[in-house]
């Protein structure tokens, strides 16, 4: 029988299902993944309360927001701060 070949105990690399960031499970922590838990959307706020500089022209639904905090700019950093996530897991 073939012994086999112990896989080393280093840092590996992993790439978070969340965020699609690397990362190693020592560096992993409850503050290491930020991202948000909602859509980016396009329409109308709820709340009315920020609203996504529109053009004299825009209509209204040219608002888009993450659905989550009403962040209007698509790559605006995560609200919501977790462990990551691998691949390995079962979210
Ligand atoms: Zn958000
Ligand atoms: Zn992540």
């Amino acid at each position: 029988m073939e012994t086999m070949e112990k896989v080393q105990k280093g840092e590996m690399a992993m790439v978070c299902k969340r965020c699609k960031n690397t990362f190693t499970p020592s560096s992993n922590n409850s503050s290491a993944c930020r991202f948000h838990p909602s859509f980016f959307v396009c329409r109308r706020h709820d709340d009315q309360k920020r609203y996504y500089e529109l053009g004299p022209d825009d209509p209204p639904y040219a608002a888009k927001f993450y659905d989550c905090c009403g962040a209007e700019e698509p790559d605006a950093s995560g609200c919501t701060t977790s462990f990551h996530i691998s691949y390995d897991d079962d979210a």
